[in-house]
């Protein structure tokens, strides 16, 4: 059996373990908030940079220093499209 790679699941303790790290991946989504929590690619970047996420706002799941996000306002603001 294996679970998330090639690598075949020799111990219970082994199987416990990645099916816990495969439940973190999957909830992941749960955690993303502001600017990543409504960001169509947050499924696939997860906030980015964890490290300056956490620094940032304390939390694994927004980053406030997104270029992708920060690009999008700049250009929403160019076009006169935000209240
Ligand atoms: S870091 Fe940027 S691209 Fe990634 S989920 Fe957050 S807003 Fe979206």
């Amino acid at each position: 059996m294996s679970i998330g790679t090639d690598k075949p699941v020799r111990t219970a303790e082994e199987l416990m373990r990645r099916r816990k790290f495969a439940e973190a991946v999957r909830a992941f989504e749960d955690l993303l908030t502001g600017v990543c929590g409504s960001c169509s690619k947050g499924r696939e970047c997860r906030a980015g940079c964890t490290s300056i996420a956490w620094s940032a706002t304390g939390t694994v799941g927004c980053n406030p220093y997104c270029i992708r996000s920060l690009e999008t306002e700049s250009i929403l603001d160019q076009v006169g499209c935000r209240g």
